[in-house]
């Protein structure tokens, strides 16, 4: 486990070498805003052909630089991710073999575990892929500031209320203030690259260092964990995993994270507080007989009731493909609303935690895996809003849950947009405050919850 100060205090370097490719972006905009607005600006009102021309001509050559800093970022990242990640992992696991020794266990070395390195290595290739998304929306947003800042400083020029320089001035600095965002949100708020960074970084940094301390609890044949406790810890009135007060300081049973019925029949799997563990971060999950002999029959509001019994094999012959795959793969299947199946089988990156699903343009539904058994995440949620088509996302859990979002007849996009972005502000807002990944989950979860009035259902299933 990791202690919490960690997070706060060992991203130092990585976050210098973003803020170093944010300031070499500024700085390339700011060049061919210049040079463009010289040679456009100089020639007082050019024929808006010409213009354009210009334009497109500076805008393929920031592109250009702008992938090269980008490039030349990634290649440095690529090699402080895993310093980070090896750091993190020995770090927590630090912290682990003191609770071990305590309780007169061998300690757990990682260089010694092959799980464990494989472990890392999925979480340091889960980052190393995310971050280089995140870099993506980084040139798209470049692009449009450098359209922005060009076009308003132009129009001073030839409005004649401003000179060149003027103009010029003005423009780069407006832009600097704004600078490139990571992520633009449809209300208007966005994050800074450098933040986008932290955010995500953090997250996976977390994850990892949890997979890890759950791989040394299975190597040590552990089945009973005590979680720590601490004084004013929150409550929440649900009494369910986000009442921390509720369950800190209690033992729960570790194997296959089933209830034990000699600890007072507190249950680890049960639809109120099944991500304990889950949002402390959890393991990848092998797909076993058992697993999917536990996939529950789920009811369906947008299939009619005798599909409902197809709908569960399906479920199952997903994890069947999935078992076949290596650990940690997502896999996917599209049907439509007579549970026709459409499409070919998605399959994502070995062990990527992600898969990529065509838009289908008649009614349908998607289901697919969650490896690290978590329930319909943000990134579900956002296809399921942005594709009018889909009416239900179902995420199987390798341990055999299902957890489902459905469209009922009165749902609103429009309504649900709006709670979405709220929803993604309020995470952003946490965890660049420094949230703890418990902290994100639970925000995340109650959000999901509260759809429940809104046109749209979600529900979590399990045996
Ligand atoms: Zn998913």
């Amino acid at each position: 486990m990791l202690e919490p100060d960690y997070l706060i205090n060992n991203l130092g370097d990585i976050t210098t070498i973003y803020a170093d490719l944010h300031t070499s972006i500024l700085a390339s905009i700011a060049k061919h805003v210049a040079d463009t607005l010289k040679t456009t600006g100089e020639a007082g009102v050019m024929p808006s052909l010409k213009k354009q021309i210009e334009h497109a001509q500076a805008a393929g050559l920031l592109r250009e630089d702008i992938i090269q800093h980008i490039a030349d970022t990634i290649a440095i990242s690529d090699v402080e991710v895993r310093a980070l990640f090896q750091d993190a992992g020995v770090k927590s696991l630090a912290y682990d073999n003191r609770v071990y020794t305590e309780a007169g266990l061998k300690p757990v070395a990682i260089a010694q575990s092959p799980t464990m390195l494989k472990v890392l290595e999925a979480g340091i290739t889960k980052q190393n892929g995310s971050l280089r998304r995140l870099t993506g929306t980084v040139v798209a947003n470049s692009e449009q500031l450098f359209e922005r800042t060009l076009n308003a400083a132009y129009n001073k020029v030839v409005s004649g209320t401003h000179s060149y320089t003027e103009a010029l001035r003005e423009g780069i600095d407006d832009m600097t203030r704004e600078g490139v965002k990571a992520f633009h949100y449809a209300s208007g708020r966005a994050i800074s690259i450098e933040a986008g960074l932290l955010m995500n970084l953090r997250t996976g940094i977390a994850q990892t260092a949890a997979h890890i301390t759950e791989q040394g609890i299975r190597e040590r044949g552990v089945t009973h964990v005590e979680v720590s406790a601490h004084i004013s810890a929150r409550t929440h009135p649900s009494g369910d995993h986000r009442d921390h007060q509720g369950w800190q300081g209690r033992i729960f049973s570790f194997s296959e994270r089933k209830s034990d019925p000699k600890n007072n029949g507190n249950h680890l799997q049960n639809h109120e507080n099944s991500d304990i563990l889950k949002s402390r971060g959890s393991d990848l999950i092998n797909v076993t007989d058992k697993t999917i002999s536990d996939v529950p029959r789920i009811k369906s509001d947008v299939l009619s009731e005798h599909h409902w019994g197809r709908l569960q094999e399906e479920h199952k012959s997903l994890l069947e493909l999935v078992r076949n795959q290596p650990l940690g793969t997502e896999c996917a299947r599209v049907f439509d609303l007579s549970m026709s199946k459409q499409g070919d089988d998605f399959i994502g990156p070995p062990g990527g935690n992600s898969v990529t699903v065509k838009n289908f343009d008649t009614p349908h539904i998607v289901i697919h895996n969650h490896a690290d058994g978590a329930p319909i995440s943000l990134d579900d949620f956002e296809s399921f809003l942005r594709r009018p088509q889909t009416f239900s996302v179902q995420a199987i859990s390798n341990g055999g849950a299902v957890s489902t979002l459905e469209k009922l007849p009165l749902f609103s996009a429009v309504d649900a947009i709006h709670k979405y972005n709220r929803t993604v502000e309020g995470v952003g807002e946490l965890v660049v405050k420094g949230a703890s990944q418990t902290e994100v989950e639970s925000a995340i979860e109650s959000f999901l919850y509260s759809l429940n009035e809104n046109g749209f259902i979600y529900r979590r299933w399990t045996l």
